[in-house]
């Protein structure tokens, strides 16, 4: 089917009031799974608006039946997606083990990130190879590898690949090995 993203949206728009828990009155935001590189289309359904006494919470995920990748369907995984939000297991903070230490444990986002920049900097002045044996430039960092997100948007794709092979960052991959 030939469809621009203007149209997409519109059909989008028309099919959400079909949908079965809208039916009912429920108003679901759409999202993507973010498992693997399929990037199935969801509905997540919530209640909560942010009043004191209506705690947010989300009560079902389905597959977008407007969403032109899966319609509606989705693999056992993300038929699964909401357990996987909720799940008590779930990591929702960085966590460091020092070298040496057996032991977990739980970092600030800021800790992490500055960890996280002091490592690259110290490899990258390290190990950074600007020319090759035979004199020829290169621009290599071939000592610090980059697990990217499958899940991400074009335009996040983008722009981490463009930072990372700006820094000569080679080893570069994604959950979904593509
Ligand atoms: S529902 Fe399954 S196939 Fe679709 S994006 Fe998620 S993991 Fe991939």
């Amino acid at each position: 089917m030939n469809m621009n993203r203007r149209q997409f949206f519109k059909v989008c728009s028309a099919g959400l009031s079909g949908s079965s828990i809208a039916l009912m009155g429920f108003s679901p935001t759409r999202n993507i799974c973010p498992y693997c590189s399929v990037s199935c289309g969801v509905l997540i359904y919530s209640t909560g608006d942010k009043s004191k006494n209506t705690p947010a919470e989300i009560i079902h995920i389905e597959g977008d039946p407007d969403n032109p990748v899966n319609r509606g369907t989705l693999c056992p995984k993300g038929a699964g997606l909401r357990d996987m939000v909720q799940s008590a297991n779930r990591l929702k903070w960085p966590e460091v083990r020092e070298a040496g230490s057996n032991e977990w444990k739980k970092i600030s986002w800021q800790e992490a990130f500055d960890r996280i920049a002091k490592h690259m900097k110290a490899d990258r002045d390290a190990n950074f190879m600007a020319q090759n044996k035979d004199g020829q430039t290169v621009n290599r960092w071939t000592t610090t590898g980059f697990l990217a997100s499958s899940a991400a948007q074009n335009e996040a794709g983008y722009l981490t690949v463009k930072t990372l092979r700006a820094l000569g960052i080679t080893g570069l991959d994604t959950q979904a090995r593509i």
